[in-house]
Parts: structure tokens; C-alpha cells; sequence
């Protein structure tokens, strides 16, 4: 199976590019930012602290998280409940920012995500896909760009989707974000040694998406 990995901070554009990305290759997109977000969702339902390890890991054993891949998208359940819209409000992003930092949880959502790419041509996003979950990546990119274009682009992508946002509030979320992400003990955000890195700042969709279909195709010799 051909795996690529992208890593990067929170609205470097990863899912955008992804989907896209994958849509051309044919192969299928997991955003494991979703596992993340459904984790905390589910906890934070069930009233606990999203940042003590102690009650998120109490509720693991009874939490079921799955994705299913419907005309090549990928949803996200809880049980039997689609929750994929449900995990993209600002209080999902913090919480599966919280979630994410607890050894517990990592763990409870890796085997899912190896067994995905063990099982399919695929491309993979999250913090720590090239460094953690898929090693061996034939492909390994980290997409990043600033805090401020980052932000103007979570931004622009809420009010979208008919949510309420405050670009300054997006911004300082964003900020937090990372750092919790990158200096967090196990799987912190950070760029593979293998990985190639992209600065989107400057670039639009069209231009990420070139830029990474020629790393792809050296990487893998493969034309799509
Ligand atoms: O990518 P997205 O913004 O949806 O991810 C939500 C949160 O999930 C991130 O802020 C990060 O804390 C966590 N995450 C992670 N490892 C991944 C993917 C996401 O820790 N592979």
C-alpha cells in the first residue's frame, strides 16, 4: 500500500489539500483530527474535564469511535451516531487539543489508524502521522504557514459554514493550539526528518496542490 503522511499545524489547509489530493491519487483521505475531536466531544458530553487524564481515561473503555468512508468521504462515528458536523465547533477543537495530550488516548485510536493504512492506499493527516503512526510513509510532507494566514483561513471557513466566529478569538485559539500540540510530552507536533516542508503562506490552492503532486511523484515514481 502506498501511505502518505501530512503533518502540520492547526489551518495550515492540510484537509483541504488533502481531500484533493487524494480525490486525484484515487486514494482514500483519513483525517485523523476527527479521532481527536470525536474523543472530546464524547467526554465532554458526559461532563467530564477534558484535560484530566484521569476522567477522560475512564470513559475509553465505553467510547466507540470508528470512520466510514461513504462515496470516498470519510465520516466519523460515535457508536452509532454520525457526529462529523458535530465535531467542528471551537469547543471540539480545544477539547480534542486537550484529549489528544493523554497517553490513554493516543493509544486507544492507533491501531485504528495503522489498520486503515495497512489496508488502503491512503493519505493521512493529523500532528503525528510521519513520526508516529506511519513511520515507514512513503510520502511524508509538513504544511504549515503563518498564525495569521492560518487563522484568517479557520476563519473564513466557519463563517462558511454559517457558524459565528471572531477572527481574533480564531487567532488566539489557534495559538494555544499549537502550543499545547507541540510541546505536549508524547506525539508532539513536529516536522518528520524525512519530511518535506511546505510554506503555504504565500501559495494558493492550486500552487499547494502542484507543489505536492511533484513531491508524490518523485517520491513514489508513480504518475497519476
Ligand atoms: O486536525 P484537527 O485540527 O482537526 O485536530 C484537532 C486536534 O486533534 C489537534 O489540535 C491535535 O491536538 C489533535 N490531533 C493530534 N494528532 C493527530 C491529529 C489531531 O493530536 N494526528
Amino acid at each position: 500500500m502506498i501511505n502518505i503522511a501530512i503533518d502540520g499545524p492547526a489551518g495550515a489547509g492540510k484537509s483541504t489539500i488533502a481531500r484533493s489530493l487524494a480525490a486525484k491519487l484515487g486514494f482514500i483521505y483519513v483525517d485523523t483530527g476527527a479521532l481527536y475531536r470525536a474523543v472530546g466531544v464524547n467526554a465532554m458530553r458526559k461532563g467530564m474535564d477534558t484535560k484530566n487524564a484521569e476522567q477522560v481515561t475512564s470513559i475509553l473503555g465505553d467510547t466507540k469511535v470508528s470512520l466510514r468512508f461513504v462515496d470516498g468521504e470519510q465520516r466519523v462515528f460515535l457508536g452509532d451516531e454520525d457526529v462529523s458536523l458535530a465535531i467542528r465547533t471551537p469547543e471540539a477543537s480545544m477539547a480534542a487539543s486537550n484529549v489528544s495530550a493523554i497517553p490513554a488516548v493516543r493509544e486507544f485510536l492507533f491501531d485504528l489508524q495503522r489498520n486503515i493504512a495497512k489496508e488502503n492506499d491512503c493519505l493521512m493527516d493529523g500532528r503525528d502521522i510521519g513520526t508516529v503512526v506511519l513511520p515507514e510513509a512513503q510520502v511524508k510532507i509538513f504544511l504549515t504557514a503563518s498564525a495569521e494566514v492560518r487563522a484568517k483561513r479557520r476563519y473564513d471557513e466557519l463563517l462558511a459554514k454559517g457558524m459565528k466566529a471572531e477572527y481574533n478569538d480564531v487567532l488566539e485559539e489557534m495559538i494555544q493550539r499549537d502550543y499545547q500540540d507541540s510541546h505536549r510530552a508524547i506525539a508532539p507536533l513536529k516536522q518528520a526528518d524525512d519530511a518535506v516542508l511546505v510554506d503555504t503562506s504565500e501559495m494558493n490552492l492550486e500552487q499547494v496542490l502542484e507543489a505536492l503532486e511533484t513531491i508524490v511523484k518523485e517520491k513514489t515514481g508513480n504518475e497519476f
